[in-house]
């Protein structure tokens, strides 16, 4: 008998109800002792040839759905077409290995090598598979892993994990949810279930033994996964996520409380094509542009000439709004080729990464900030610039002179270090802005790796000692009358954005999916109820009775099923 409930991390709100299909991702493991006829060089073809084949379906799954998932299939295929990966299946093949198995056992080798190393690289390991798995199917003649081509009904999907070429091209309408044993918070799966707006839970132990077809009712917030429930209980999830759709229509136009206090809602975005779901989920203006997402798969720095047209295009998709872009985030969860840390890191994450990178690589982050001025001067957006991983003011100083000599007037810092927000009024003094990025000031107050699925739990943006930072940084913007926005995930919670607010928070930021839900839950609230809100979260003792205590001052959530 299995469960009536399972748990895991709710990564993508909402409900979804359907039954649990499984990711076909099982292609068998060529026989070891699979030799090929004799011709090595007509093998070595057919593998070259199926390797190809998968780069290139990659990367076109990548440019149909655009955004952060060009960029993540794109370093998939790169990875397709590893030169290393070649001269490993062409050595096994000069010694009469067939084809499939050869692809099988190179890479094979490199995903332990990768899961052996931890941190981001152990993450990738899912990428790795699925490359193989999609070159022996090719090469066996087999149908390629993935989604069912043509299902009967809308379904939930249920895997051990999703690699980004399964999640990409995922049609809302046809998968209602999904749940993976494995991922955290900041793995693709989550990350790019909620750019989809696909309800999704990850870190879900037992979901792989989900019998298939057994009907489930997901819970994207809370991490909860009903197996067949009650109709009832259904119903009732159905009637709330359709009154919820509702509710959160009806609300439109600038970020406010009830009470008239403006709080400007804005968008993240990777690239050019997440503006148009910015723009029609109301967005203020961009909060967060990360620019690195731009530049994943390069090897050589980009010219700023060839950053100027990306840039531009935001600005003027923007124009008469506010764009915050941030300079290369380079290092640990993001890494760039051409910005590599100077030696091996044993921690990348609190290595060499972010605005640290410049001071080895001043020429990228000129250019960079050439390519922004000459950009700005066209547009009538209100180009802001910030660095990221600034731990002090010293950082803060130089990153500003370098900007204000490019032309760039608008300089901030992200402030997702403890000892910057802990010194926030020293920082505050060189800079013009803060914008807080809640993901890392979380790994780095918990000590809790943001690529870590087994940690899922410390990483929790309620934690009250990272509320007190976030109170710490609001005020001493507030005392220095500078803006402070938020621009991590935890910005796109509800009821943590009415959080933020009441503790001083002038700006919030985050996927565009989650606009209207942030827009309808201020607009139902005072600034005082998000006063007292952030005053029981902060008083306090863990993340779960933190965020307990703040949703009880704050009524209208349940009322719109947030
Ligand atoms: C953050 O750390 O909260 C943030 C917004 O930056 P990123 O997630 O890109 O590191
Ligand atoms: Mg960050």
């Amino acid at each position: 008998m299995h469960a009536d409930r399972l748990a895991g991390v709710g990564v993508s709100p909402g409900a979804g109800y359907g039954p649990a299909h499984r990711l076909v991702r099982d292609i068998p493991e060529p026989p070891r002792a699979a030799r090929h006829g004799g011709d090595a060089r007509a093998e070595l073809r057919r593998a070259e040839q199926a390797l190809e084949r998968v780069a290139a379906d990659l990367a076109a799954r990548g440019d149909r759905a655009g955004g952060e998932a060009r960029d993540v299939l794109a370093a998939q295929a790169m990875m397709a077409r590893d030169p290393d990966l070649a001269a490993r299946v062409a050595e096994l093949i000069e010694q009469g290995v067939a084809a499939s198995r050869a692809v099988f056992d190179a890479f094979t080798g490199y995903r332990e090598l990768l899961a052996a190393a931890g941190g981001y690289l152990a993450a990738r390991v899912a990428d790795v598979d699925d490359i193989r798995d999609r070159a022996v199917a090719a090469l066996e003649g087999l149908a390629l892993p993935g989604l069912p081509a043509d299902p009967a009904e809308p379904y939930v999907l249920v895997a051990r994990d999703l690699a980004p070429a399964d999640t990409v091209l995922l049609d809302p309408a046809t998968v209602v949810a999904f749940v993976t044993e494995e991922g955290g918070p900041t793995s693709h799966t989550a990350i790019l279930a909620r750019a989809l707006g696909v309800p999704a839970v990850v870190g879900c132990a037992g979901a792989s033994a989900i019998p298939p077809g057994t009907p489930l009712l997901v819970d994207g917030s809370s991490g909860v996964v009903r197996l067949s429930p009650h109709e009832d209980e259904v119903a009732r999830a159905v009637r709330g996520a359709e009154q919820n759709t509702a509710l959160l229509a009806a609300v439109s136009g600038a970020g406010a409380t009830a009470d008239g206090h403006v709080v400007p809602l804005l968008a993240n975005v990777g690239g050019p094509a997440d503006i148009a779901p910015a723009l029609a989920a109301g967005a203020e203006g961009v909060g967060l542009f990360r620019t690195e997402f731009l530049f994943l798969d390069r090897v050589d720095p980009p010219t700023w000439r060839e950053q100027q047209d990306a840039y531009r295009e935001v600005f003027e998709a923007f124009s008469g709004s506010r764009v915050i872009v941030r300079v290369l985030d380079a290092g640990a969860d993001k890494p760039l080729d051409f910005l590599p840390p100077p030696a091996p890191e044993p921690n990348p994450a609190l290595g060499e990464r972010g605005v640290r990178m410049f001071r080895h690589f001043p020429e990228v982050l000129a250019a960079q900030l050439e390519a922004l001025a000459r950009a700005a001067k066209g547009t009538s957006a209100r180009v802001q610039v910030m660095a990221p991983m600034v731990a002090t003011a010293e950082e803060a100083a130089w990153f500003g002179e370098a900007c204000r000599a490019a032309g760039l007037p608008s300089v901030g810092v992200m402030i997702e270090i403890p000892a910057a927000a802990l010194r926030a009024a020293d920082i505050a003094a060189v800079t013009d802005f803060f914008s807080i990025g809640t993901n890392d000031l979380t790994q780095y107050t918990l000590a809790a790796d943001r690529e870590a699925g087994a940690l899922a739990g410390l990483q929790d943006p309620w934690h009250p000692a990272v509320l007190d930072l976030v109170a710490l940084t609001a005020a001493a913007a507030m005392g220095s009358g500078r803006d402070c926005g938020v621009c991590g995930e935890a910005a796109a919670d509800p009821a943590l954005a009415c959080v933020f607010v009441g503790l001083g928070v002038t700006s919030l930021s985050m996927a565009a999916a989650a606009l209207p839900r942030v827009r309808a839950a201020l607009a139902r609230h005072t600034v005082d109820d998000c006063r007292r809100a952030a005053a029981a979260a902060r008083a306090a003792g863990t993340a779960s009775a933190a965020r307990t205590a703040a949703r009880a001052e704050l009524p209208a959530l349940a009322d719109l099923s947030l």
